[in-house]
């Protein structure tokens, strides 16, 4: 037996059981097909979310870790990434940006910046809420 998730033309979703995939198709070009809701035999499958993959940890315990340690910077670059394309950095002047959004000033968008524990504390205290990140160590930086 296999389960799809159905939905129908007014948008009733709901189970259905069936022998295999071929059943879903036969059953639904026969016209056996109905929402249980409306009776609608307009009856398409919900397409399967994205898996999204992890890598094992369980792999090698006791090893060098080096695997999970790899998988969570690559995580991390992913989240930086989406933070940078949806923000804009304003740089030194991050604290100074928030409390003007903040307060209606300045125009309300996302930002990126950097602040000092002073300014964090600060932001703080104003009830402006911000969340830090890794910043990944692309380049490594070297003295010329
Ligand atoms: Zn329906």
């Amino acid at each position: 037996m296999i389960v799809f998730d159905l939905y129908c033309d007014q948008n009733h979703t709901f189970e259905g059981w069936f022998q295999d995939r071929r059943s879903f198709d036969i059953q639904k070009e026969q016209g056996l097909l109905t929402c249980p809701i409306c009776g609608s035999k307009n009856v398409h499958k919900i397409p399967s979310a994205v898996t999204v993959c992890t890598r094992s940890q369980e792999k090698s315990p006791g090893k060098d870790g080096d695997t999970s340690e790899n998988a969570l910077k690559e995580v991390l670059n992913k989240i930086y990434n989406v933070v940078k394309k949806n923000t804009e950095d304003v740089g030194m002047g991050f604290a100074q940006e928030a409390l003007k959004i903040h307060y209606g000033v300045a125009k309300a968008r996302n930002i990126r910046g950097v602040a000092t524990s002073e300014e964090e504390k600060m932001l703080k205290k104003e009830g402006i809420s911000f969340i830090k990140i890794p910043v990944p160590s692309k380049k490594s930086i070297k003295d010329h």
